[in-house]
C-alpha cells in the first residue's frame, strides 16, 4: 500500500515553528517510505479562515521545499462530501441534534476529566427528536474504549466519551465541524497516515469511531510534541509569531531552519544547515523525540 502522508492547517494565521516541525515530519515520513504527501486546507470554519492566509502558508512551505504532490484540497468547497457524509450518518441513526448553547455547555462540562482543555459534551441532548437537518448536529459516540497505535507514543487506549463525548459535527450557523470534515477528506483522500500536535491526540479516538461510522479506513497516527516558547508557553499561530518570515527578519536562513527542526527531529546530530530532502534518509519515527520542544534561544 501507498503511504498518503497529509499535512492539514487550517489557514487562520502565520505558520509557526511547530506547525512547520509538523510539516516537515508528515512530509519526511511519506518521502522515507516512498510515498506521496498531500496539503489539505482546514477552512471549514469561516470567518476565522482566510484564503491569502492559506496562500500564505503554501508559500512558506514551498519555500522550506514542502510541495503537495496533488492539487491542494480546500475544505471551504467540499460542502456536498460534507452534506452526503451527514446523510449517511443520519440514515444510520447517529445523529441528533443539540438544542445546548455555549451556556449550558460551559455549565454542563465535567472539567475534572478534561485532558488538553477539553470539556466532553455530558449528552444532555441524546434524546431529543429529530428536528431536520438545519440544527446544530452531534455524532452518538458508541459505547467503549477504542485501541490505537500511535507511530511515536506506541500504544494508546481512550474513552472518546471521556474526553470529547458525542462531537459537533454541524453548526447551527450552518458550518460542518472540523471532526466530520477531517475524516470525511482523510478518507477521499485516501490518507494512510496522520501527522499532527500532540494538542490533537486527545480527539484521536472519536475521529476513530466516526470513520469507522462512515465505513473509512483508520489512518495511522503520530502526534508530535508541541514546539514551546523559552518560559514553556505554547506558540499561538494567530500572533504571527516565529513564522518563517519573522525568522528571516532576525536573520535565520531557510537552511539554517531546516536544520533545526531536522535535528529536533532527530534526523541530525546538531543544527547544521541543510536541504528538506537531505533529511530524508534519516528520518524514522523510532529517532523522533516524544516531547515537547523549546526553541533556540537565539530566535526567542
Ligand atoms: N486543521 C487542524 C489544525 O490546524 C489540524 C487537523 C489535523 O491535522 O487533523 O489544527
Amino acid at each position: 500500500m501507498t503511504t498518503i502522508g497529509r499535512f492539514a492547517p487550517s489557514p487562520t494565521g502565520v505558520l509557526h515553528l511547530g506547525n512547520l516541525r509538523t510539516a516537515l515530519a508528515s512530509w519526511l515520513s511519506a518521502r522515507a517510505a516512498g510515498g506521496r504527501w498531500i496539503v489539505r486546507m482546514e477552512d471549514v470554519d469561516g470567518p476565522r479562515c482566510h484564503r491569502d492566509l492559506g496562500e500564505a502558508q503554501l508559500r512558506d512551505l514551498a519555500a522550506l521545499g514542502l510541495e503537495s504532490d496533488v492539487p491542494v484540497l480546500w475544505q471551504s468547497e467540499r460542502a456536498a462530501a460534507y452534506r452526503a457524509a451527514l446523510d449517511a450518518l443520519h440514515t444510520a441513526g447517529r445523529l441528533y441534534p443539540c438544542a445546548c448553547s455555549r451556556k449550558d455547555l460551559q455549565k454542563l462540562a465535567s472539567a475534572p476529566h478534561a485532558e488538553d482543555g477539553l470539556r466532553p459534551y455530558p449528552g444532555r441532548c441524546r434524546e431529543r427528536v429529530w428536528e431536520g437537518f438545519d440544527r446544530a448536529l452531534r455524532f452518538r459516540l458508541p459505547e467503549g474504549e477504542v485501541a490505537w497505535s500511535d507511530c511515536l507514543l506506541g500504544p494508546q487506549t481512550d474513552d472518546p466519551a471521556r474526553l470529547t463525548g458525542d462531537p459537533l459535527l454541524f453548526r447551527r450557523d450552518g458550518c460542518f465541524a472540523y471532526h466530520l470534515a477531517v475524516g470525511v477528506d482523510d478518507g477521499a483522500q485516501g490518507v494512510t497516515e496522520v501527522v499532527r500536535g500532540a494538542d490533537l491526540r486527545a480527539v484521536t479516538a472519536t475521529q476513530i469511531r466516526l470513520q469507522e461510522a462512515l465505513g473509512l479506513p483508520r489512518p495511522a497516527y503520530a502526534h508530535l510534541g508541541l514546539v514551546a516558547a523559552l518560559d514553556g508557553s505554547r506558540l499561538g499561530k494567530r500572533d504571527g509569531a516565529l513564522g518563517l518570515a519573522a525568522l528571516a527578519a532576525q536573520g535565520v536562513t531557510t537552511p539554517e531552519l531546516l536544520g533545526w527542526l531536522g535535528w529536533s527531529l532527530g534526523c541530525l546530530d546538531r543544527p547544521e544547515p541543510c536541504a528538506a530532502r537531505d533529511l530524508i534518509p534519516a528520518f524514522g519515527w523510532a529517532r523522533v523525540p516524544q516531547g515537547e520542544v523549546r526553541i533556540p534561544a537565539a530566535w526567542a
